[in-house]
């Protein structure tokens, strides 16, 4: 989609930290990080959040955070966020998890 961030980082016309990839996906480290390990993982078709993603897709977006966690050693535990709309905290509307580790998350969240 036109304008939208994440797609030109899929389209790799934006740099990022590339961490991980498949046909699906893409994570790469978030520019802003809140946590020692801050990582988003995203469906590479634009999707704008969370409700419109489908059961296939679900699977590989699980798949891929199964392999990120492997892969970084987040044996330790982690959180995954999912912002979405306004309340939600959402800024940028191409689905995105927040994959947050290295430290003790608080609960509740802010
Ligand atoms: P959200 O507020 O849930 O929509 O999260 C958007 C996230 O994208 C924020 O944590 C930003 O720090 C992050 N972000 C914005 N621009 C970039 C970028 N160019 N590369 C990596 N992360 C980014
Ligand atoms: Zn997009």
């Amino acid at each position: 989609m036109e304008n939208c961030l994440f797609c030109k980082i899929v389209e790799k016309k934006i740099p990022a930290q590339v961490i991980y990839e498949d046909n699906e996906t893409l994570a790469f480290r978030d520019i802003n990080p809140v946590a020692p390990v801050h990582i988003l993982l995203i469906p590479k078709k634009h999707l704008e959040n969370i409700l419109e993603l489908d059961g296939a897709l679900a699977q590989a977006m699980h798949a891929a955070l199964a392999n990120i966690v492997a892969q970084e050693g987040l044996s330790q535990g982690f959180r995954v966020v999912a912002n979405t709309g306004e309340h939600g905290g959402q800024t940028i509307y191409h689905l995105h998890w927040h994959i947050l580790s290295g430290r003790h998350m608080g609960w509740p969240p802010g």
